[in-house]
């Protein structure tokens, strides 16, 4: 078992979510997904690389059968708050006429799902749905809302199930929350990657 208090990075986090209720979460989301493909294949799109965890959990509760592809999507700044530019690592697999479900970790500001969702729509899929497991307050104003939410969670800064900071704690089986007050964030630039997106160098 995991412990009630962690500290990465120097910073404390307390847990937030169980395995077993993160397993519940995923469960109701599984059943969702179950009834509303029923009869279609899906092409299962993972937002690296955040929603891993989530996904290999997501995709063998629901069982339906579906193609899987990842897109890897990187907002700049620092470890904890994003700078307002996100750069797409585009999948391979043809999107032209597929029925894409987007799996997302985690929504705060909606930045991130805004570029990947213009991203997306230029491939014109012939659907396109987001489940995202947690979902920030900041993300009630977006346009459009995930599809299926998780679960609605203050704004706290969280670690676990997939999710990291600063590539510290993606591994860990239950979700926690940062404890203090953020002072003294030890800011970091992630480091860039070739932007390909070749529907955008087309034009
Ligand atoms: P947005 O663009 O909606 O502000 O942020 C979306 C992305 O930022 C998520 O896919 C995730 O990678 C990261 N993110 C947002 N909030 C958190 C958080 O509380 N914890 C972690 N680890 N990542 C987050």
């Amino acid at each position: 078992m995991h412990p009630e208090q962690i500290e990465l990075n120097g910073h404390r986090f307390r847990r937030f979510l169980t395995r077993q209720q993160i397993a519940a979460i995923v469960e109701r989301l599984a059943q969702q997904l179950r009834a509303d493909y029923a009869g279609i294949t899906p092409v299962c799109l993972i937002v690296l690389k955040g929603a891993f965890v989530f996904a290999a959990d997501l995709l063998r509760a629901a069982g339906i059968p579906c193609r899987v592809e990842t897109v890897r999507a990187r907002s700049y700044g620092t470890a904890m708050h994003s700078s307002g530019r996100v750069e797409i690592q585009p999948p391979e697999l043809p999107l032209a006429g597929a029925d894409v479900l987007l799996i997302e970790d985690i929504v705060d500001s909606g930045l991130t799902l805004r570029e990947l969702l213009g991203f997306l729509r230029r491939q014109q899929p012939a659907s396109l749905r987001i489940v995202a497991l947690l979902a920030k307050p900041s993300a009630r104003e977006l346009q459009p809302q995930p599809d299926y939410i998780g679960l609605e969670i203050p704004p706290l800064f969280v670690v676990g199930y997939g999710m990291d900071y600063a590539e510290h704690g993606r591994y860990l089986p239950d979700i926690y929350a940062l404890e203090e007050p953020e002072q003294g964030n030890p800011a970091r630039e992630r480091t860039s990657f070739a932007v390909v997106d070749p529907s955008r160098t087309a034009e």
